[in-house]
């Protein structure tokens, strides 16, 4: 294998996650027991410094039929409405005729905060089901994947391009760089939101290691892909979404001057060694006590009679569940509210999930796999708490 940023055959296995079912391949009745299970490693390349996974889950298998919708939750859809707000202030806000793409737009729940400010929006969404929600709810979207060909096809270039965490689910890598870079006007802004991943070693949040995350980037190690392809980050900040996300603000090459804020991100990598191998595996070590210390709770729990639920039942969570080997014997179900996981199990532990609103009683534990959500979670459910259910948070940022 070379490494997928800069081509280097210099690569070493960081942290391996075993074989593994396609995280979102959540299982009708009829299919349990029949998923398919691929590598999930991390490898580090020695001369680049991005952390990527070295086997590669077709697109086609991941992205035409996903079930993920950005639009349920609250605090996301106020982060993607801060998002639209901040470049309309910073970049465009009395341009006439200002324009959007935004690539994986789901169901177009950041381009409504843009088309609210005046923006002519266009979505690219490969999922066909989410394509045809975003369309019917008014937001123009193209039901495909992005790359360069796509982009010549549409033959139009954008003030903002967008791009939330699924730039970094994309195969064709190289293909979606150049077209960004063709479909940028000249005075454009590249938005590229991304898991950091100094915060998701800091943090412990080995779960946001899946198959739809080929790359896991830091500013230094995304930047020599955009360099590769003409594009420049000038500008980041540090979002408390998903557990510690970056928003970048890129351009073409030489347009636009880097900002303080930026260049002390930048340093501080280098002061917290982010980049270097040996973070990675003594990362590797913490996610195995982390099992060990998860399995002692929940046993324990067993032991005294507690009955424990999975709270939430995302994508994230089947890595984490998988990887510690959490099946029904630890855990009764998966509660969810998103319904069109509504009677289906979880892939390789095959939990079965539970609609929130059909639950005839509350457990005395619920084992929190939407830890990313914390505040809202604990703000929602108030009375349970007051009832003396507890929450568990295996992965419990200190800012979330
Ligand atoms: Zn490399």
């Amino acid at each position: 294998m070379n490494c997928r940023v800069c081509d280097s055959t210099h690569l070493e296995l960081a942290i391996d996650l075993g074989a593994q079912p396609w995280c979102n391949n959540f299982l009708k009745p009829s299919e349990v027991g029949r998923e398919p299970f691929y590598p999930l490693r991390v490898v580090f390349c020695h001369d680049c410094h991005t952390a990527q996974l070295d086997y590669t889950v077709p697109k086609e298998v991941m992205f035409s039929d996903h079930t993920y919708l950005s639009g349920t939750t609250r605090s996301l859809a106020a982060h993607f409405g801060a998002v639209a707000a901040e470049v309309d202030q910073r970049f465009f806000h009395d341009t006439p005729g200002k324009s959007v793409m935004d690539i994986g737009s789901n169901d177009g729940t950041q381009l409504k905060h843009f088309k609210a400010l005046g923006y002519d929006v266009l979505g690219i969404e490969p999922a066909r089901r989410i394509a045809a929600l975003a369309q019917a709810a008014g937001v123009p979207t193209v039901n495909d994947f992005f790359n360069e060909e796509l982009v010549s096809r549409l033959g139009r270039q954008f003030h903002v391009v967008n791009a939330a965490g699924v730039f970094f689910h994309l195969e064709e890598l190289h293909s979606a760089a150049e077209g960004i870079r063709a479909a940028l006007r000249d005075d454009g802004v590249f938005v590229v939101q991304f898991l950091y991943m100094k915060r998701i070693i800091e943090n412990l949040a080995f779960d946001q290691i899946y198959h739809e995350h080929l790359l896991y980037y830091t500013l230094q190690t995304i930047e020599r892909l955009l360099n590769r392809h003409g594009l420049a980050l000038f500008d980041a900040y540090l979002a408390p979404i998903h557990g510690g996300s970056i928003v970048g603000f890129v351009a073409h090459q030489g347009a636009q001057p880097r900002t303080a804020r930026l260049q002390a991100l930048w340093q501080q990598e280098d002061d917290d060694r982010a980049n270097d191998l040996s973070t990675y595996k003594a990362f590797a070590g913490r996610i195995d006590q982390m099992k060990a210390d998860n399995l002692a709770y929940l046993r324990e729990a067993k032991s005294q009679g507690r009955r424990v639920f999975g709270f939430g039942a995302p994508a994230k969570g089947n890595t984490l569940l998988n990887y510690f080997g959490i099946g029904p014997d630890l855990l009764e179900c998966l509660v969810e509210k998103n319904a069109w996981r509504k009677g289906l199990y979880s892939p390789g532990m095959h939990l079965p999930v539970v609609m929130e609103d059909e639950l005839a009683a509350p457990p005395d534990i619920y084992y929190v796999l939407a830890w990313n959500f914390k505040k809202e979670i604990l703000a929602n459910n108030r009375p349970l708490l007051e009832r003396g259910v507890e929450f568990y948070f295996p992965v419990n940022p200190p800012d979330s």
